[in-house]
């Protein structure tokens, strides 16, 4: 297959003590070379895990892969050795976290934490010439001018620390970055700054990305490919067309969409979800969204519904099953 990713029936749980919750229900997903996808959702809803599963990143005591398979580049990575993964790891496949602080070590200047950053992935081969040089050309990438890399975390905005965290990122030049909600930290007009820059940066680079995002506006500005999550499930995938072009939603999509900002940056709440993320502990019968679900019929309460299906677009929801063009899948 031509994709770089590739993520088939994905179940992750969570045990501590007694009870066992299912975070990850079944998820398939891919991802194209120079493609972004966008993984959309509220906290919660499984997104992380998957994130944290493709790097076998999950926390070691609590969470646990059941079954399915992540196939990176052709690579099964869900059989490799901890040496294998490490390789992939941070060098072929990078991830960037919401609080740039917890990837900052606060007592290093940040020159010296890209070089880091270099030296783990054997970029140790390039003498202290081609080394500085090197550290020079990641900062430029994203706008920070070289004579700032002898300062310390502290001395940068909430911004300039997010375009450290992306520069240490891009350090051992990764096909895929994956982003977990990069810029929630950061006020509205600086997270276009940084959101534009990674556009950018990844067209110069030839990356893939995954945009981890509770906001659908992040994801029309730059998605090729959405996936909504709804408590471990996708229940809608398609095309940056399919969402944004075409007009029939999930409910619960049409529920996020009622708060996409403006382009003032003003959020607009036309139409709220209610409610919240059912209990993972205490899942309801049939289609998990029919608690808050402004459509919700009978079949809805105690029929989990198959993803309706009609071309690229896929919707998990009882309505579709009489809506023209889509078919079943069972
Ligand atoms: Fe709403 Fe029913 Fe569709 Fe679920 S299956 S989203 S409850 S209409």
């Amino acid at each position: 297959s031509n994709n770089l990713l590739e993520i088939k029936d994905l179940e992750v749980v969570y045990t501590s003590g007694k009870s066992t919750v299912q975070a990850v229900n079944g998820i398939s997903l891919s991802l194209g070379r120079k493609e972004t996808l966008g993984l959309v959702g509220e906290t919660g809803a499984g997104k992380t895990t998957i994130a944290l599963s493709i790097l076998r990143l999950l926390p070691e005591r609590t969470g646990r892969i059941l079954n399915g398979s992540v196939t990176f580049d052709g690579v099964p990575v869900l059989e490799l050795g901890e040496a294998e993964m490490q390789a992939i790891r941070g060098g072929r496949v990078s991830m960037i976290f919401q609080d740039p602080m917890t990837a900052l070590n606060p007592v290093i200047p940040i020159g010296q934490q890209i070089e880091e950053a270099l030296f783990l992935h054997n970029v140790d081969k390039l003498d202290s010439k081609a080394l500085g040089e090197r550290i020079n050309e990641i900062l430029g990438l994203v706008g920070i001018p070289p004579e700032r890399k002898k300062e310390y975390p502290h001395q940068f905005s909430g911004g300039m620390k997010q375009r450290v965290v992306i520069a240490m990122a891009l350090a051992c030049s990764p096909e895929l970055l994956i982003a977990d909600e990069p810029t929630t930290a950061l006020d509205v007009t600086i997270q276009a700054q940084v959101l534009a820059m990674m556009e950018e940066l990844k067209h110069r680079l030839d990356m893939s990305m995954l945009m981890i995002t509770h906001d659908l506006g992040i994801v029309a500005k730059t998605c090729d490919k959405v996936a909504v999550i709804y408590s471990g499930e996708i229940v809608e995938y398609g095309t940056f067309e399919d969402f944004f072009v075409g007009e029939r939603h999930h409910p619960y999509t049409d529920g996020l969409f009622g708060s996409i900002p403006d382009i003032y940056g003003n959020v607009r709440r036309l139409r709220p979800i209610e409610g919240m993320l059912p209990d993972p502990t205490d899942l309801p019968a049939g289609c998990k969204f029919h608690p808050r679900c402004p459509h919700c019929m009978d079949i809805c309460k105690t029929v989990l519904p198959v993803a309706y299906i009609n071309g690229t677009h896929a919707v998990k929801c009882h309505i579709f099953a009489s809506e023209e063009g889509y078919h079943g899948e069972y």
